[in-house]
């Protein structure tokens, strides 16, 4: 057995809760997994060293011992001499060997038992593997985003059978627990050696592991608990929700086998972009144009909102590129703090054409200006003192 570091395996520290031991090890484990890595034999041992760390700090009484005593809480088991010690670690009925159960249980994906099992040597065991999780892409408007909204959505996936209730079993006829390993799904053998005794833990050949055997498998789901359907679901989208945000629906996954817990439902939704509102953190942003007589008259225009128009306000004398703040009319904040505001930037248009009139009446201006000095004086005086 090695005598690396657990921790550094899962690449937890000491510290870390049960939790963040579990999402590190998924993490690992679906990089490092066989399936992924088909022949990667580098990949391979990571994945094996991987289980074999999480195989004692995913268990609670494991973990323990192994904070208290290290590696050597662990040794005996391989060479004998103290077996006693490793099977007390196992919890009891089902003997050392039961914690396989703990490392899966939760990890959320199920086809993980085959290619585990397989290097083992071993058929597949999937007697309690959890139901996956699901991802569930949805796309929404801005306007959706703004004021929550409430969608169905269509998802196939394995539920348990309705008919044998997830027992695989034909209506009316009850699994037998296997006789061969009286229910724990395991077989022991203990032969003595050189070293002590050593006891090796298979998996059940009669009933794969599950402890139980099917006399008449179920019809509607040929004996598998699970069936695939596709499942209309309601998803309530809260007001606020910004792009590439996820939601979490606990359960709605796929169901796990035997009466394992059903993997979560993830769904993406991605906000659509609006043709007119740009959205940054909580608040929105528009540009609009006005001519150069509102500007420099003022005036009253309307602009789009996320909920329709609103009248803005433009003072005589505004300048081309201020921005006006309208309060509380941008996106609701997600967790329900306040609302942000929308920023309305307004670009003075000069004209490129004028007509008769229009250039007669500048013409007028412009002469009336200089007559005035009123534009740009601040900017002559100073070029005055250069010269
Ligand atoms: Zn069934
Ligand atoms: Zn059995």
């Amino acid at each position: 057995m090695t005598k690396k570091d657990y921790y550094n395996i899962v690449g937890v520290d000491k510290s870390a809760s049960a939790d963040e031991i579990k999402r590190a090890y998924r993490k690992l484990a679906r990089k490092y997994h066989p399936d992924v890595n088909p022949d990667d034999k580098g990949a391979e041992a990571k994945f094996k060293e991987l289980n074999e760390a999480f195989e004692v700090l995913g268990n609670q009484q494991k973990k323990a011992q192994y904070d208290q005593f290290g590696h050597a809480a662990f040794q005996q088991g391989q060479g004998g001499g103290g077996f006693q010690g490793f099977r007390g670690f196992g919890g009891g009925g089902g003997g050392g060997f039961s914690s396989f159960e703990d490392i899966f249980s939760g990890s959320g994906f199920d086809d993980i038992f085959s290619a585990f099992s397989g290097m083992r040597g071993e058929e597949t065991r999937r007697s309690s593997a959890p139901g996956a999780d699901l991802r569930y892409d949805i796309t929404i408007t801005l306007e959706e985003a703004h004021s929550g909204v409430a969608k169905k959505i269509q998802v196939p996936r394995f539920e348990k059978c309705g008919v044998c209730k997830g027992t695989g079993a034909k209506d009316g006829t009850a699994k037998e627990t296997c006789d061969k390993c009286n229910g724990s799904g395991q077989v022991r053998q203990v032969r003595r050696s050189f070293l002590g005794q050593i006891v090796t833990v298979g998996m059940c050949g009669k009933c794969k592991g599950k402890g139980t055997i099917i006399k008449t498998p179920c019809s509607e789901c040929s004996g598998n608990g699970r069936i695939k359907k596709t499942r209309t679901i309601d998803v309530e989208i809260p007001a606020g929700v910004d792009n590439d945000s996820h939601l979490r629906m606990a359960g709605e996954g796929e169901a796990g086998m035997n009466g394992a817990p059903s993997g979560d439902l993830y769904i993406v939704i991605h906000v659509k972009p609006h043709d007119i509102l740009e959205r940054y953190e909580n608040d929105l942003y528009c540009k609009t144009t006005i001519g150069i007589g509102q500007a420099v008259l003022g005036d009253e225009i309307e602009i789009p909102t996320i909920r329709g128009k609103a009248k803005l306000k433009i003072p005589s004398g505004t300048q081309s590129h201020t921005v006006f703040k309208l309060s509380g009319q941008g996106m609701p904040d997600v967790h329900g703090r306040g609302k942000g505001d929308q920023l309305v930037k307004v670009v003075v248009e000069i004209p490129k054409t004028l007509n008769k009139k229009q250039r007669q009446l500048m013409e007028e201006y412009a002469v009336e200006s200089r007559q005035s000095a009123t534009v740009g004086k601040g900017f002559f005086d100073k070029m005055k003192e250069y010269f």
